[in-house]
């Protein structure tokens, strides 16, 4: 899975488009901002959130709807910034078959 980027379009203050916003993404946009976007979203545009947990003496860090280890990328470190690079460590890498 490669890393995704928000694509929703930007406006500057005259009404001009402005580009698109280029955020990082973690998924598709799962809760309302503004207009439904199905392509990807970045959290301030309503797509996932990373959210932080302790396991053990290490902080977690997983995508917003993570279910188990064993089916969705975590990043484990000693702080969140760490734990966070390890996480896009995790979604930059093709996902392993289990087969
Ligand atoms: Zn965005």
């Amino acid at each position: 899975m490669k890393m995704m980027k928000c694509e929703r379009p930007l406006w500057g203050g005259d009404g001009m488009p402005a580009g698109v916003c280029d955020g990082l993404a973690y998924g598709p946009q799962i809760r309302e901002s503004g207009p439904l976007w199905l392509s990807a979203a970045c959290p301030l545009h309503g797509g996932p959130r990373i959210q932080y947990d302790v396991d053990g003496n290490k902080i977690c860090a997983t995508v917003e709807g993570f279910r188990n280890l064993q089916e969705d990328p975590a990043g484990f470190g000693d702080t969140q910034a760490e734990a966070l690079r390890h996480l896009h460590e995790q979604l930059s890498q093709p996902k392993e078959s289990t087969e």
